[in-house]
């Protein structure tokens, strides 16, 4: 399950805090197909994403993240 987009922004600014040096990547959930996308460009939030499977234009109104890059850590946020 996904956050909405609000409260996925404010652990996204959370984590990224808590790990400097590191990016964010926010997931959605395809409309169409369902699969798990992740947005490519880091530290951004698009309102909408392309599905990297069905190639369908999807909404993003709920999301999660991907924290990447911080030394040897790897954390994820939100809910897979
Ligand atoms: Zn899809």
């Amino acid at each position: 399950m996904d956050l909405s987009r609000a409260e996925i922004l404010k652990l996204a600014r959370k984590a990224a805090a808590e790990h400097p040096g590191a990016r964010i990547h926010f997931k959605f959930t395809c409309a169409k197909c369902g699969e798990r996308c992740v947005l490519e460009e880091a530290d951004t939030l698009y309102q909408r994403g392309i599905c990297f499977k069905c190639g369908s234009d999807s909404p993003i109104e709920k999301a999660g993240f991907l924290v990447i890059g911080d030394a040897s850590e790897k954390a994820e946020g939100g809910v897979r």
